[in-house]
């Protein structure tokens, strides 16, 4: 997927949107979780020449200036939303929004994933599009991926849309 370089990917999104779930179903080795100084879990895996830091967001206001040292030399950022979380889906579109104003991510490309589709009441890709206003991002490369973290349906495909915009 990745050749060549370095690569890092940040996967953010509120508890419960399926980040752990989705690390360990990519099958790529063993998640490794760190208590960096900022006081958050920052789950970790490190695959060939690619580095995936996973860590919540929303909720946790005081930290998270703090954390913009860890999106220092980001190539991509991966958003999991917890596609049946219709009531907090308008705090990840604020969370979104602040994460893309951050200077460090401007050259990162946007992947969002529309997780949980598996299940019966789960918002549609067009859906979610329209609930995070991704149509105003401007000066980021993104792309919304239906999958299930639970079955694995979908998260290749994410990465081979990363792999394509980041090489
Ligand atoms: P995190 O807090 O973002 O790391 O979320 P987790 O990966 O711990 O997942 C939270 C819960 O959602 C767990 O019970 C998972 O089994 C469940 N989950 C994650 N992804 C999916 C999915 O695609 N489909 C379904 N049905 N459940 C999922």
């Amino acid at each position: 997927f990745f050749p060549g370089k370095d690569y890092k990917i940040v996967i953010v999104g509120l508890d419960n949107a399926g980040k752990t779930t989705t690390l360990y179903k990519l099958h790529l080795g063993d998640v490794v979780t760190t208590h960096p100084t900022v006081g958050s879990n920052v789950e970790e895996l490190v695959y060939k020449n690619i580095r995936f830091e996973a860590w919540d967001v929303g909720g946790q206001e005081r930290l998270r200036t703090s954390w913009a040292t860890y999106y220092r030399g980001t190539h991509a950022v991966v958003v999991v939303i917890d596609s049946t979380d219709r009531a907090r889906i308008s705090i990840m579109k604020d969370e979104l929004f602040r994460l893309l104003g951050h200077d460090e991510l401007q050259h990162s490309v946007v992947l969002i994933f529309a997780n949980k589709q598996d299940l019966k009441d789960a918002m549609t890709p067009a859906e979610i599009t329209d609930a995070l206003s991704l149509h105003s991002i401007k000066n980021h490369d993104w792309h919304i991926q239906a999958c299930s973290a639970l079955t694995g349906d979908g998260l290749y495909d994410g990465l081979e849309w990363i792999s394509q915009r980041v090489t």
